[in-house]
């Protein structure tokens, strides 16, 4: 479950920060003379455009253990006079003394903002500490201080009160927690909230099995590339038709598109034979979904293999 980064920045130094590093982004190039190759390479995946948010704290206090709490997924609220004004969702963190130097330089008391954390998808907002105090369960007149990360059961309501969770960047979890999470998923109602949470939590494992950490992925089909909120790894098998051994199977799926793909390939309107797309003649049909059919049938399906070909052979013939 994602958490809530509390980060009041009132002061002038986070004032100054939040207009240099989060409404300015900053190039990777000048970040990569700081940081580690394979932190490098994460972040270009992160931000293909090569420009990037990012936010330090100081190693005062208890803040390293706080710090230390932040996952990929979290979502950063920013604070100040009596307001919420802006979040943003944590993408990665490390920690670099001589980037945050040359980012932010130091404080009066000779630190600096060196326990970094990256951040995309910042959106404004103007949430009175009133409404975010009752999401959470603090007293009315509660006013956010101090950097803070709070438990995940306190951040549910929060999250979901204010749609922050992110659909791209999505906690890590293991293949253990995956599975546990894949089987539990068929005991649960869709319209449970917890049945949403899980699939959210698949659905990332899976992504990152495709994609690594990137933003932006291809639809198998259509073959357009997009951000991955807008791919979804869907079941080249239908999935209640799969054994146990099958949904546990990471080759069981493939991404496609929510512009058109997931949907036409799910009622069989297209299938895959021999490792292509085919139109399948389905009825009824109109011309708008005529054209688009025309337009992907014959694409070359890169998820054809020898451990995926049982699978685009059942779709095939289910759809027969
Ligand atoms: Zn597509």
């Amino acid at each position: 479950m994602s958490k809530i980064i509390l980060q009041p920045s009132g002061n002038k130094d986070s004032r100054e920060h939040y207009q240099d590093t989060i409404e300015n982004s900053i190039s990777l190039q000048r970040i990569g003379p700081h940081i580690s190759n394979p932190d490098f390479e994460i972040l270009k995946s992160i931000y293909p455009s090569g420009f990037c948010k990012v936010w330090g704290v100081t190693p005062g206090g208890n803040n390293l253990t706080k710090w230390n709490r932040i996952e990929t997924g979290d979502v950063t609220l920013f604070s100040r006079k009596g307001e919420i004004y802006a979040s943003a969702v944590a993408t990665h963190k490390l920690h670099s003394k001589s980037l945050a130097i040359d980012l932010w330089d130091f404080n009066n008391k000779g630190q600096t903002w060196e326990y970094i954390y990256f951040l995309e998808e910042v959106k404004n907002h103007s949430i009175p500490y009133i409404d975010f105090n009752r999401a959470v369960g603090y007293a009315d007149n509660y006013v956010i201080q101090g950097f803070n990360v709070l438990k995940a059961s306190q951040s549910i309501s929060v999250l979901k009160t204010f749609d922050l969770e992110s659909e791209i960047f999505i906690e890590e979890i293991t293949e253990d927690t995956y599975k546990e999470i894949a089987l539990k998923l068929d005991t649960l109602n869709e319209t449970e909230t917890e049945y949403q949470t899980k699939r959210r939590l698949e659905q990332g494992y899976l992504k990152s099995l495709l994609f690594g950490k990137k933003t932006i992925g291809k639809c198998a089909c259509c073959k357009k590339e997009l951000p991955v909120s807008f791919l979804i790894t869907a079941h080249i098998k239908k999935r209640s038709f799969c054994s146990k051994s099958e949904k546990l199977d990471p080759n069981i799926v493939m991404p496609m598109c929510k512009l058109g793909c997931d949907e036409i390939y799910e009622k069989g309107y297209v299938s895959v034979m021999n490792g292509q797309f085919i139109n399948m003649k389905k009825t009824p049909i109109s011309d708008s979904l005529n054209e688009f059919i025309k337009s992907i049938e014959n694409n070359k399906c890169a998820y054809f293999s020898n451990d995926t070909k049982k699978y685009f052979e059942w779709h095939l013939n289910h759809h027969k």
